[in-house]
């Protein structure tokens, strides 16, 4: 603002308009001097993302489709849950990782977003009427994050910031099946950011089969990374009938759980993801549950949510599920998800 002959003040007052209390354009920054506007409207572009579908399910959890500037189209969930209210944000426009079971991988990867489209969604957002506010942000829609480190870098910059969004680091969660250059970058940043870790089966031999991912980064390399991260870890579990979810499955995955001191969170099978799983039965996941607590992990299973808006969407994570947080692990309450 200086090089513009403006009074520092002014960049605060249209940085505003950008994340606290956003404006459409730069038109619309109405205590900004019109002559200023008009110069920054011809200077910048202020870009949009377009809202190409807008579902709300029965329990409150809204979906958005939002197609960019090329065509691509990407997904954004909105998980009201009492007075938080957690967003799903993508950091790809599809996937490369092909996990077996997840709708995204058997898309394809198109591209990475750009920041302005990762940090676009959080925007948008908060341009609705009345807007939406989140009090969490997980990186959990599509695409690995750790994989585009380069835009979520710069959006976990922008979405922090006191000038910027300014959403606390805790309430703010990567999650990744395992980058181990990724966990090292998020590991530096001096920020309280969270990392949840998809593991999602407790062996070398059952993980390479349902994550093509493990055979470059094993197990055993990212529990390693996940010990050295000095903030509390979320390991994630989808439990797949009759695949990971026996009792030995449970015992295995409390040591590692316990050995990186991870909170553990169990998460139902989403219908409408990839290949022909089931979801445990609700006895198997008792099972389970009781076995990591009988060694003393903490553990939540996630409530699915919006399953009935996501039934015809490609993927939709819609089940951004609520987790019921266990007694005594309040101050990780928003490490978890949604
Ligand atoms: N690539 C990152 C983040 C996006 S996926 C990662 O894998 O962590 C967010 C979470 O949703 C992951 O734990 C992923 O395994 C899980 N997921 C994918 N498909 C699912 C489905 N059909 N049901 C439940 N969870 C699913």
């Amino acid at each position: 603002m200086n090089d513009a002959g403006e009074p520092a003040y002014r960049a605060r007052q249209v940085l505003r308009h950008l994340w606290q209390k956003p404006a459409p354009d730069f038109e619309a920054m109405s205590d900004v001097p019109r002559e200023l506007r008009q110069r920054l409207a011809s200077a910048f572009v202020l870009p949009r993302l377009s809202i190409d579908t807008d579902r709300i399910s029965a329990d409150g959890t809204r979906k958005f489709l939002f197609r960019l500037a090329d065509g691509q189209a990407i997904e954004t969930v909105a998980i009201p849950d009492g007075k938080r209210v957690t967003l799903c944000i993508s950091s790809q426009a599809g996937c490369a990782l092909q996990c077996a079971f997840c709708a995204t991988g058997a898309m394809g990867f198109a591209r990475n977003l750009e920041a302005f489209e990762i940090a676009g969604q959080v925007r948008e957002l908060a341009l609705l009427d009345p807007p939406i506010r989140p009090t969490n942000i997980v990186f959990m829609g599509m695409g690995e994050p750790l994989m585009n480190w380069r835009a979520v870098d710069t959006t976990l910059t922008i979405l922090n910031a006191p000038d910027g969004f300014g959403l606390g680091a805790r309430h703010i969660t990567v999650s990744t099946v395992g980058v181990l250059p990724g966990i090292e970058a998020l590991a530096r940043r001096p920020e309280q950011f969270r990392l949840a870790i998809s593991v999602h089966a407790p062996s070398d031999a059952l993980r390479r089969t349902l994550m093509p991912v493990n055979v470059k980064y094993p197990l055993a390399a990212v529990i390693e990374a996940a010990k050295r991260f000095e903030r509390r870890v979320t390991f994630e579990y989808v439990m797949l009938g009759g695949v990971n979810d026996a009792l030995e499955h449970a015992i295995a995955l409390g040591r590692l759980a316990k050995e990186c001191g991870a909170f553990v969170n169990l998460i139902p099978l989403h219908p409408g993801g990839a290949g022909s799983f089931t979801r445990s039965s609700p006895a198997a996941m008792r099972r389970f549950t009781a076995e990591l607590k009988r060694a003393r992990i903490e553990v939540a299973v996630r409530k699915s949510r919006g399953l009935d808006i996501a039934a015809a969407c490609g993927q939709l994570r819609a089940e951004r599920l609520r987790r019921r947080p266990p007694v005594g692990a309040q101050q990780h309450g928003d490490v978890q998800v949604a």
